[in-house]
């Protein structure tokens, strides 16, 4: 039977959290001079750049999350806002893994920052290789964990190798793993995949990563959400940084999430330019294969990876050089661009030799 207590790091099972001045009281006052803040009016100042931001923004994000819990369908108790979804990948570790002691499970070809987090926290990585067709291998997951493996990563649709896992292989994890599952949704949107969020009350050891970065164009203000049972989320806020999510993006991310009609518009735009530069790029004699994708990028494997990548950058175009990846052997990874960017490359590849 999952247990949470078992899991989570005894330290922060007993954790007496840090409660901010605007964590004891809600709403509006008149005199508020419980933060040391200063009150400093900068109308007459000749840019009003700095007015609005003399106060502390909200630690629990409260309105942003009931505005994102309306979005996604969720209940507000089951969001966690982080600067970035790197925040909440940063978060989790703390939350669950003992330094020198407990162990994860990634599965490479994968996201970086899974792996990156786990040194800093000193935590064993465990890999588990997709199969060639980079899907979950059961079979090494399950051989690898132990009573002290903590997290299992997974990335749906997958960074960098852009195809979805398959849903059963998630679903039969989620029942046998004994710790935290992480799936990062991160390129849910361009996804023709359902998100696990409509299954997220039947798993009580799911973690749903989003973010704001990709579909939603809005990386530079740093905002990513997990999803999680309401148990699991008061872990994860009682280690975060009291005012994580600065005052700009709780109130910008508000404004636009009533711009959904545009954001689908542009996913729309941008899964059809995925196709069309997936079907272009097949035709040039040195692509040996372009990946299937579920993401707005795509992977493709070359004659010569690094010949095409420094070629591309003395044209002062710029893709990822993934051919030093476990299984990405001469893979470029390509993010799709507006139209005019994707034939700017077409046009450029034109003239490789
Ligand atoms: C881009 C990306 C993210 C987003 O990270 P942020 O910190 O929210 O910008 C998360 N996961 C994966 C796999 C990504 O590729």
């Amino acid at each position: 039977m999952f247990n949470l207590n078992n899991l989570v790091r005894e330290n922060i099972r007993t954790l007496k959290p840090y409660s901010s001045a605007r964590d004891e009281f809600q709403g509006k006052h008149s005199v508020m001079l419980d933060a040391n803040e200063i009150n400093v009016d900068f109308s007459n100042s000749s840019t009003n750049a700095l007015a609005n931001y003399n106060r502390y923004p909200d630690p629990q994000q409260l309105q942003l999350k009931k505005a994102i819990a309306t979005l996604k369908n969720v209940d507000s108790e089951c969001i966690f806002l982080g600067n970035g979804s790197d925040e909440c990948i940063d978060v989790v570790y703390k939350s669950f893994c003992d330094s020198g002691k407990d162990n994860v499970i990634i599965c490479p070809p994968t996201y970086g920052m899974y792996e990156v987090a786990a040194n800093i926290f000193n935590t064993v990585v465990r890999p588990a290789l997709l199969t060639q067709d980079f899907q979950l291998n059961l079979y090494e997951i399950e051989k690898l964990a132990d009573k002290n493996t903590k997290l299992l990563w997974i990335c749906s649709p997958n960074n960098p190798t852009g195809n979805s896992i398959d849903r059963a292989k998630i679903l039969s994890l989620l029942n046998s793993f004994n710790g935290i599952v992480i799936l990062d949704e991160a390129y849910i949107d361009f996804s023709a995949s359902a998100s696990f969020l409509d299954v997220l009350n039947d798993h009580p050891n799911l973690i749903i990563l989003q973010t704001f970065s990709k579909a939603w164009g809005l990386a530079a203000l740093r905002l990513g959400m997990a999803f999680a049972s309401p148990s699991i989320i008061k872990v994860m806020t009682s280690v975060k940084p009291p005012y994580n999510i600065n005052a700009f993006t709780q109130d910008h991310v508000l404004k636009c999430l009533g711009m959904q009609d545009l954001v689908k518009k542009n996913i729309g735009d941008i899964v059809q330019q995925r196709n069309s530069l997936a079907f272009a790029l097949e035709r040039y004699s040195f692509v040996e294969k372009v990946y299937p994708s579920d993401a707005n990028f795509l992977l493709v494997k070359v004659k010569d990876a690094k010949v095409v990548y420094k070629y591309l950058l003395d044209q002062r175009i710029v893709v990822r050089d993934r051919s030093n990846v476990t299984l990405c052997d001469d893979c470029l990874r390509i993010t799709i661009g507006s139209k005019s960017e994707n034939q700017m490359l077409t046009n450029t590849l034109n003239n490789f030799k």
